[in-house]
């Protein structure tokens, strides 16, 4: 049984006292789901510390939402996987399409962010998709699959015993346009049959999340999908109710 997990991104939002409290209102309300589940918050560096130390005693996991490929030096503005974990963050987002989009992350700078992360004990928390004219173009498979191998070529197939993957389609993240089940389920199997070539255990066992615009309202149908095991829920995160119903979704 593989192992499901939603886990929010909160991006570049909130300040201080928000966090504060929005982390006291997950621990408060997630407690009472009891299911056999992960839940997770990744959010801001600047918050981590208090993450660390308002999730510590609960079922409640936290990370990053990137990371850097190198593991210290002439960086400016870069963190690393080894600050992360002094933080005991168990998950950090590698790869995000704003990640990709603005910041000109390559296949390759993701794969290495994926392999530092890893080294450090990390999960990392790969995310694909594609851009609406990808799909459009009817390129969505070779998109996503060329994001795929660039990690197995950098970290190799047995990586993904350790990792999670998210699927997000570019044109459904922020925008209410969220992906049917069906067209999600469709590239969820699509990625995990890429995997099942090189190594078909670690392809049944490999988490695969659906992100872009899930909400209360469309969640339950998008994690009854037989190859969707979760979520990375970006604006529905940032809203203690909104997140705990996603969570009660699955
Ligand atoms: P969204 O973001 O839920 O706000 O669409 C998802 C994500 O970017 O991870």
């Amino acid at each position: 049984m593989r192992e499901k997990l939603v886990a929010g991104n909160w991006k570049m939002n909130g300040n201080l006292k928000e966090s504060v409290s929005l982390l006291n209102a997950l621990v408060t309300d997630i407690s009472t789901i009891g299911s056999n589940t992960s839940y997770a918050v990744c959010v801001p560096y600047p918050y981590l510390a208090v993450a660390q130390s308002t999730l510590k005693n609960t079922t409640i996991k936290w990370g990053a939402q990137n990371v850097s490929q190198h593991e210290s030096g002439a960086f400016t503005g870069e963190v690393s996987a080894i600050m992360l974990n002094d933080f005991e963050c168990t998950y950090v987002i590698v790869g995000h399409s704003e990640r990709r989009m603005l910041f000109g992350e390559s296949n390759q700078v993701v794969a290495e962010k994926y392999l530092a992360a890893q080294k450090a004990g990390l999960v990392p928390i790969l995310c694909v998709g594609e851009t609406l004219e990808q799909r459009d173009s009817d390129i969505t498979e070779q998109v996503i699959y060329e994001q795929l191998n660039t990690v197995m070529t950098v970290a190799g197939v047995d990586s993904f015993r350790n990792a999670v993957i998210a699927y997000e389609p570019v044109w459904a993240i922020g925008t209410g346009k969220t992906a049917t089940p069906q067209q999600a389920q469709d590239i969820h199997h699509f990625i995990r049959q890429s995997i099942v070539k090189q190594n078909a255990e670690v392809a049944s066992g490999l988490t695969i999340l659906y992100g872009g615009s899930v909400k209360a309202n469309n969640a339950a149908e998008l994690f009854a999908m037989p190859d969707i095991d979760g979520g990375l829920i970006g604006g529905a995160s940032l809203i203690a109710e909104e997140f705990i119903a996603i969570c009660s979704a699955i």
